[in-house]
């Protein structure tokens, strides 16, 4: 029988979600006996080759390519997760949101204090994905089913409730899991 698949895709983020599911450590070779990885960083695999159960978005929504890629993954996706506190909420990619876009650019290629840039030109190759006006949490762009918090959260609430959702079970994620302090 088929195994269920398995896309992830990091948006706005820093690659510190994917880094926790790595550290899931040798349960990630159980993992593989569970599902198939589909479109992913992890095996890069560029494109969607089919269905896939579940979704991992890592980062929010920055840029337009963001957007096109989380509504893909909301179309191959029986089920998408938000996986930690950039694709919740925005998080730290997210600080940019008080300062006007042109201001926080200026200050990036043209005014900071380490900038090197006497030509004054900004970055305007056509192939560059256009940046939004700010940075968007994943549900306000597409419905997301599932949210899993922490910077990044912990390998092990990751592993739980995939399983959870492999072997069709309610999440019920323990206290122990879900706390910061
Ligand atoms: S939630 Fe934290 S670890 Fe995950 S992408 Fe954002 S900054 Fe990185």
């Amino acid at each position: 029988m088929a195994k269920p698949k398995v896309a992830t895709t990091s948006l706005a983020g820093c690659f510190g979600c994917h880094m926790s599911l790595l550290d899931i450590d040798d349960r990630i070779l159980k993992l593989v006996e569970l599902v198939d990885f589909d479109k992913s960083p992890i095996n890069d695999i560029k494109k969607f080759s089919g269905r896939c159960l579940v979704g991992l978005i890592e980062g929010g929504c920055c840029n337009e390519e963001n957007v096109l890629v989380l509504q893909e993954f909301r179309r191959h996706c029986d089920v998408l997760i938000a996986l930690g506190d950039c694709a919740i909420m925005g998080c730290i990619p997210a600080l940019r949101n008080t300062i006007p876009l042109k201001e926080c650019m200026e200050e990036a290629y043209l005014n900071g204090p380490t900038v090197y840039n006497p030509s004054g030109t900004m970055p305007n190759d056509l192939d560059l994905p256009l940046l939004l006006d700010k940075v968007y949490p994943v549900k306000e762009v597409v419905k997301i089913d599932y949210f899993l918090p922490g910077c990044p959260p912990s390998a092990d609430s990751i592993w739980a409730v995939l399983t959870a959702l492999l072997g069709n079970k309610k999440i019920d994620l323990p206290y122990e899991l879900l706390k910061y302090d």
